[in-house]
């Protein structure tokens, strides 16, 4: 049930604090209740739902002015300010009404050039509908128990038996000029209703004022979701009897056959797999039942989940790689014979968005958003698993029959909707997922920075858990403290990586420690620990992480911070350099051996770079030692230029997007003719 989260003391104190920027208490209420609304996820998913109210402003002349501040685009309700509702003048939309037809072209173009403020985004593509309504305050959404009641075959039957007349059905209509009309009409006609159940889409309500709208649609709401509660079969919850093994085994499987099917270069794929109980033994009973292929709730769901999803039975997910393979290229086929079928009596042309499935029913084991970043799995998740409730609820009270065929084309291929996904192109390395060692260091945070600017999705790994979390790195960031010494917590982080993204593609193998001291005096002792951490950790995590690329059929890569020290010695750094110069090595046969697999192997070698290895007491020694100050030491190479740590992590992003570039290793030294290499 939905609590009423009203509260005098926080209404009052939003119209106070917005009346010092000049708002009026309409719009201050209309932001407060906007925002209770889009507090609560099941009211208002990931936008499914808009808002308005009426008032009035000064134009700049100073007079009055009626204008409609509605939701706008790509803003959230949760976090909605009064930047967020641009105030549209009212009367010219209010005109529209007189026309026939009314292209979405022309019906963005009026309601762009009537923006008080031309800085505004551009008004909800629902603007037209909150402008024809006659009320002051208007509230819509597509809260889950509405699109269950939605999309029954006796939606209106049910909707009289819990309201009377109090909501009155509006027909599905596609959103735009022609659903603002028809349901503009069916309200006037309707003096009496509190609001509107759209067929196939949402639910409409209104009020004089933002409490009074934000009431009924609490009440409302409540109606719909205990007449669904007292109609729900009690569905036996399976236990959670898959181990992450088998999980594992199933990504591996289904990252390689989406990256086979994929036409891209270079595709990106995250997982957002959600396996608890509930949602398991829905999507069970929905597979038994052979519904898997009903639709979605909404025009939110089809443009980012898709009308379905692919499905992979048991039998699928433990047979051999070929059967995942087979079921997604069927998928694709049955996507692109729709798109061909409703494309061709389409009124413009259309070009066929990507085919691959964004969200996967697993029987048993629940589902995966796939998404080419971590925050659109997580957006794709949360509508899919929606929709399961959506269907469910629904088969349990008559059935869900949603918008399909050229209805559900004209949605998923409606530009005022795909404009809503962006079209901004992403950053390089955008869904990368890049596993990061020695992340709390110099070098290793400067490149935690310039991967997490390129799009990637970052596991930052060091031994220090305070260092990592020191650096002030994003929060989509995922931090682990790991001893890279100890193989069994190096597994333990690979089942974790996989758990949480379902693989990985980028491996930065950076941690690294600097024993001193001449070898003719060594504790052999301290030589094994520095190959311990200077080479072996490096051979465990490339052999860890080759083996996830080899079964998801990735082109991932490897980069290795070296040193210019495996090919320059420096006076009593051989327990370094020793390691490091047998990592060089490996990195150049592990590029022999990884590349039939398309997997890159490069490194960089670095020197003279402020870091925890060559920190201030170890400079002044050294510079001392050649008799100049520190910033002459810091700048001895041919280009008399500090190199600093970004310039290394540069290096880094450099070889990570050299696509034909492998067994190669760039020096970042500002020059030294006895560090270079060839
Ligand atoms: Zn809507």
């Amino acid at each position: 049930m939905f609590e009423n989260l009203w509260n005098e003391s926080d209404a009052s104190a939003f119209v106070l604090s917005h009346s010092k920027n000049k708002i009026n208490a309409d719009v201050a209420l209309r932001v407060y209740s906007s925002r209770l609304i889009g507090s609560e996820k099941n009211l208002v998913m990931h936008g499914g739902g808009n808002t308005s109210c009426k008032t009035i402003v000064q134009d700049v002349f100073g007079k009055d002015t009626r204008v409609l501040c509605v939701k706008g685009s790509g803003w959230d309700l949760g976090a909605i300010e009064a930047a967020g509702m641009p105030a549209v003048r009212l009367d010219p939309l209010l005109d529209l009404r007189g026309l026939e037809v009314l292209s979405d072209e022309d019906m963005v173009n009026v309601q762009r050039s009537n923006l008080m403020d031309q800085n505004s985004p551009n008004p909800s593509v629902e603007t037209l509908l909150h402008a024809f309504l006659p009320h002051n305050v208007i509230d819509h959404t597509h809260a889950t128990p509405f699109l269950s009641l939605a999309n029954l075959p006796n939606a209106e039957a049910i909707m009289q038996e819990i309201f009377g007349s109090k909501l009155v059905s509006v027909p599905y209509v596609m959103p735009g000029f022609e659903l603002a009309k028809v349901a503009a009409e069916i309200a006037e006609q309707n003096p009496e209703a509190h609001g509107l159940l759209l067929l196939k889409h949402g639910y409409f309500t209104w009020g004089e004022n933002a409490k009074q709208s934000y009431d009924r649609l609490i009440d409302h709401t409540n109606l719909v979701e205990s007449w669904f509660s007292s109609q729900r079969r009690n569905v036996p919850c399976v236990s959670l009897n898959h181990s992450n093994l088998e999980k594992q085994r199933v990504c591996h499987k289904l990252r390689k056959a989406l990256i086979q099917v994929s036409d891209e270069p270079s595709p990106s794929f995250v997982f957002d797999w959600v396996d608890d109980e509930r949602l398991i033994s829905q999507i069970d009973g929905l597979i038994l039942s052979g519904i898997t292929d009903r639709g979605v709730a909404t025009p939110d769901h089809v443009i980012r989940i898709k009308a379905k999803p692919l499905v992979l039975s048991r039998s699928m997910q433990s047979g051999g790689e070929k059967e995942i393979l087979k079921a997604l290229e069927i998928f694709v086929n049955d996507y692109t014979e729709y798109f061909n079928t409703w494309s061709a009596v389409s009124v413009s042309p259309k070009k066929m968005l990507n085919p691959l499935p964004k969200v996967v029913w697993l029987e048993g084991m629940g589902l995966i958003g796939i998404g080419g970043s971590m925050s659109e799995a997580k957006t794709i998740t949360d509508l899919a698993i929606q929709n399961v409730h959506v269907i469910s609820d629904g088969e349990a009270a008559g059935g869900f029959y949603p918008v399909k065929d050229k209805d559900l084309f004209d949605l998923e291929y409606w530009a005022l909707e795909q404009a809503k996904l962006g079209k901004a192109s992403p950053p390089p390395l955008q869904g990368k997922v890049a596993i990061i060692t020695g992340a709390g260091g110099a070098i290793g945070s400067a490149i935690v920075k310039i991967f997490e600017k390129s799009g990637a999705e970052v596991i930052a790994v060091d031994m220090n858990a305070e260092a990592i979390s020191s650096r002030g790195f994003l929060s989509r960031t995922v931090q682990k403290k790991v001893d890279l010494t100890n193989i069994g917590q190096i597994s333990k982080l690979m089942e974790e990586i996989l758990q949480q993204f379902g693989g990985v593609d980028i491996l930065v193998s950076n941690a690294g420690s600097a024993p001193e001291g001449s070898l003719i005096e060594m504790d052999e002792e301290c030589l094994r620990r520095s190959f311990e951490v200077n080479f072996f950790a490096h051979f465990r995590l490339a052999q860890a992480v080759g083996k996830i690329f080899i079964a998801q059929g990735n082109a991932g890569q490897m980069l290795f911070n070296i040193s210019k020290q495996a090919v320059n010695p420096g006076k009593n750094f051989g327990a370094y350099g020793l390691p490091k110069s047998t990592l060089m090595f490996l990195v150049k046969q592990l590029a022999l051996e990884f590349g039939e697999y398309g997997v890159r192997v490069n490194g960089v070698n670095a020197d003279r770079i402020k870091s925890g290895i060559l920190n201030e007491s170890v400079i002044a020694r050294r510079a001392r030692a050649r008799g100049v100050d520190e910033d002459n030491y810091m700048r001895a190479n041919l280009l008399g230029k500090e190199v600093e740590a970004d310039h290394v992590a540069e290096a880094f992003l450099g070889l990570a997007l050299s696509v034909r570039t492998t067994g190669h290793v760039i020096t970042v030294d500002g020059g030294n003719i006895e560090a270079s290499l060839r």
